[in-house]
């Protein structure tokens, strides 16, 4: 079908996605990134709201096939940053004017792990109250499938955003990705948890897998659709060596640029279908072109996540090659930042949380 005419459509079916997921001439994908931007303008605004990250431990006791930190690298120094500099990174955020706050780490369920988080919360949101920020910070928390009691512990704790991707809605696709203890029916399970609790609830997919196809691609936005999710951060799927995908870096390299333009086909095609979500443009599309971020702000995303990890452990959150070792809080940085989103056309969302226009509209 005629591009211009599915983008006329109200509801796309699958096979109109998988048609957009195609688009390989630039007029085509010209109209596709006006269409995901103007309607990011109508339901998000143009403003581009801002997360600092910390990864804050590389601990993991999961055996994904694919991620750089995966249980069984030996080549990875473990770390757990403590209470203290988190607490650093946090006032940070703050100060950069950085009114929500992403805590990353490690898949680690045991109540020693959970007990440490929740303390940690406590005190971010203690020391983060202001005039500016009556609530304190705005935390996301990124730390994989938990048990329903402990999710509910995290959020009573103050924590009111959770990322769990789901990796790919193929689940047999995601057996293969993922190791024997993991499995597909308790990732969607903990969506629907973390939805029931009250959490804005993020998920995503990586792009470009060996054997993951664009129908699969297509059935993930169907997916999010269907579970009704708040926010999207997805992005590239990039070759880690010390991991049992790494016998795929060759291919990888050869498909690089195919794989980056589908990543911002993915972001154009939520925003179409999505519409209110909130969607980040991820750092795996700054890992592999200089502007990655920016070409996916273009095509509808308004959610950064600047780092603000302590530099000693970057390296050791080396989840794929190339990963950028950035410091992206100091004045320099978040000049540099500032700048790359103005060049083109956008303003970013400073002191303000940037909460899901989709988690308010579903909750009106
Ligand atoms: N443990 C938490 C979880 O699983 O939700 C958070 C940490 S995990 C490392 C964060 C995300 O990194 C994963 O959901 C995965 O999508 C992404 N990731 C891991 N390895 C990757 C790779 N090789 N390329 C791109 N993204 C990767």
């Amino acid at each position: 079908m005629i591009i211009k005419e599915i983008l006329e459509k109200d509801t796309l079916s699958h096979q109109d996605i998988c048609d957009l997921l195609r688009i390989d001439n630039k007029p085509d994908f010209a109209l596709l990134r006006n269409r995901a931007y103007e309607i990011m303008k109508e339901h998000c605004g143009e403003k581009v709201f801002l997360r600092g990250l910390v990864e804050f431990s590389n601990i993991c006791k999961c055996d994904c096939n694919y991620c750089g930190i995966r249980k069984s690298n030996k080549n990875v120094d473990r770390y757990l940053l403590d209470k203290k500099e988190i607490l650093a990174a946090a006032r940070k955020s703050v100060e950069n004017g950085y009114a929500s706050f992403v805590m990353q780490s490690g898949d680690r369920d045991d109540p020693q792990f959970i007990d440490f988080v929740i303390d940690v919360v406590k005190a971010v949101k203690k020391a983060t109250v202001s005039d500016k920020l009556p609530n304190g910070l705005g935390i996301t928390l990124c730390i994989g499938e938990q048990t329903y009691e402990n999710y509910k512990r995290l959020f009573d704790a103050g924590i009111h955003r959770y990322l769990l991707r789901i990796e790919t809605s193929n689940e047999k696709l995601f057996e293969k990705l993922h190791s024997v203890e993991q499995s597909y029916h308790n990732r969607v399970n903990c969506l629907k948890m973390l939805k029931d609790l009250g959490f804005q609830v993020g998920t995503g997919v990586m792009i470009g897998f060996p054997e993951q196809t664009i129908e699969d691609l297509a059935k993930d936005v169907l997916f999010f659709k269907d579970m009704d999710i708040d926010m999207i951060g997805m992005g590239p799927y990039i070759v880690h060596k010390d991991t049992p995908m790494g016998k795929y870096f060759d291919e990888y390299q050869a498909k690089k640029q195919e794989t980056f333009e589908l990543g911002i086909k993915m972001i154009a095609v939520c925003r179409i279908v999505l519409k209110d979500v909130n969607i980040a443009s991820t750092t795996a599309l700054q890992a592999m072109y200089d502007d990655g971020r920016e070409q996916g702000l273009l095509c509808g995303a308004n959610v950064l996540m600047p780092q603000h990890s302590p530099f000693s452990v970057r390296k050791q959150y080396q989840l794929y090659e190339g990963k950028p070792y950035l410091d992206e809080t100091d004045k320099s940085s978040i000049e540099d930042l500032e700048k790359r989103v103005h060049s083109i056309g956008r303003t970013l969302g400073y002191d303000e949380w940037g909460d899901s226009k989709h988690f308010k509209n579903r909750n009106k």
